[in-house]
């Protein structure tokens, strides 16, 4: 194994101070094992490790550093002992410059007997290390799969320098470290693969379902429409004749109660049979901003702040009055959750190009949507508002109009409170669908 010598030295004192350093070394390795084999926690695995470490003579600090993801940085994950104005000059090195930068990027170990000697240190560290007393250091490369991730060091505020044995056993530990490291790469991969397969099943499940009930509900509404188109007609002509004062108000009641019952007939076939949509170069953040326009002092006077992420996007095809349609029921929606659950809130607007789409995503700081409602927002009657409040038909409104467009509306709870709505829209029509009119 290459080594830099400098500073380390090759014994460990006489037969009886091995004993001892041997008990020492094992402890802290031991430590290190532990906390890799009982938790996928990276921060309890560091933590612990260096926590440990510091404990091999009671004179060390130890410092952690990972690689940035660009590659160019090296940024502090872990300390022990480091003072405040040494943390702050550890906090983000350089790659390949100064002592810790060399060993990360030339992924050899390196030990020091004195570092403020060293050519090398970073002209910053230099009075730093010398106030604080630290005289050896060693740094070792963390590696897994035999890639550098960062690097694992160990100062000593003491004179005397680190042994070879010392070496060796901050080695080991950082090849613990690099397993955790690997443990968490390889835990939040297959955590994201879980949670993938879990939203396409329920996808899945939700638009079979939906599709069932598009059936029945087309079905439904064609066959109550025509009882009440004759139940208003003929209201309609008792009205214009001479009734007495007590027939006509009943034949009023009849009619407002009739209307009532057309306008969820004519919901519900809108959420089965969406008006054709008229489509049209439609630009998504002019239909934003026109929602957000109309709403505003509903929201204001709700106490509820806005938030408008807008990226620059395609121009889509489609109908802009439908998407408003959809777009202001869903902030609709998220207004009365925030409001009716703590008065007020903060909703959050965005939107951002996809590959081939747009995706707008409609999000609030209100209860959330308890998870056994979760896949039943979007089925028609499906409400949890007071009678006068809510009839459940907006969002299966709005997912017919999202699917007539070829495009997805589905809802989510974020891990910080609050639901999401996510509408993916395709700049045009997809070759499977309808073309307008057709
Ligand atoms: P309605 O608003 O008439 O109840 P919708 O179809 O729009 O009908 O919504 C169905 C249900 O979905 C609501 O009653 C509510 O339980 C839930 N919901 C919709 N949006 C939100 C939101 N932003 N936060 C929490 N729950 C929501």
């Amino acid at each position: 194994m290459p080594l830099t010598a400098e500073g380390v030295t090759t014994t460990a004192g006489g037969a009886g101070r091995r004993l001892p350093t041997l008990i020492r070394h094992l402890r802290v390795l031991r430590a290190a094992g532990e906390a890799v084999s009982s938790t996928l926690d990276l921060e309890q695995v560091i933590e612990r490790s260096l926590e440990a470490l510091t404990r091999v003579t009671g004179h060390e600090i130890s410092i952690l550093h990972l690689i940035s993801s660009d590659g160019a940085r090296l940024l502090l994950r872990g300390d022990r002992g480091l003072s405040e104005r040494l943390r702050a000059i550890n906090g983000v090195l350089p790659m390949g410059a100064g002592l810790i930068g060399g060993v990360a990027a030339s992924g050899l170990p390196r030990g020091v007997q004195d570092i403020a000697r060293v050519k090398d240190l970073l002209p910053a560290a230099r009075d730093v290390v010398a106030a604080d007393g630290i005289r050896a250091f060693v740094c070792v490369p963390i590696r897994a799969r035999q890639r550098v991730l960062g690097t694992l060091s160990l100062g000593r505020q003491a004179p005397s320098r680190f042994t070879s044995a010392e070496l060796h056993l901050l080695e080991c530990v950082a090849d613990q470290i690099g397993l955790a490291l690997d443990n968490a790469r390889l835990h939040s991969e297959s955590r994201r693969h879980v949670e993938e397969l879990e939203r396409g099943r329920t996808a899945t499940v939700r638009a079979e379902r939906l599709s069932a009930v598009d059936g029945l509900a087309a079905g439904v509404a064609h066959e109550i429409n025509n009882p009440l188109t004759i139940i208003l007609g003929q209201v309609h002509v008792l009205l214009q004749g001479e009734t007495p004062a007590d027939l006509s108000h009943g034949l009023l009641m009849i009619d407002t109660a009739a209307k009532r019952a057309a306008k969820i007939v004519k919901d519900l076939r809108q959420f089965a049979e969406p008006n054709p949509a008229h489509r049209a170069p439609c630009s998504v953040p002019t239909e934003i901003r026109s929602v957000l326009a109309q709403e505003g002092p509903h929201l204001e006077s709700a106490h509820i702040a806005t938030q408008l992420d807008l990226e620059e996007v395609r121009i889509i095809w489609g109908d802009a009055s439908q998407l408003r349609q959809v777009l202001t029921h869903l902030v609709d929606n998220a207004r009365h959750a925030m409001a009716a659950a703590h008065g007020g809130g903060t909703l959050r607007l965005r939107l951002m190009p996809l590959p081939g789409g747009v995706r707008i995503e409609v999000a609030d700081d209100g209860p959330g949507i308890a998870r056994e409602h979760l896949p039943r927002i979007f089925n028609p009657f499906f409400t949890t508002k007071g009678p006068d409040e809510g009839r459940g038909l907006g969002l299966s409104v709005a997912y017919g109009i999202i699917k007539e467009h070829g495009g997805r509306l589905w809802a989510e709870n974020v891990a910080e409170g609050g639901a999401l709505f996510v509408v993916e829209l395709p700049v045009s029509l997809r070759r499977t669908e309808r073309s307008p009119g057709g």
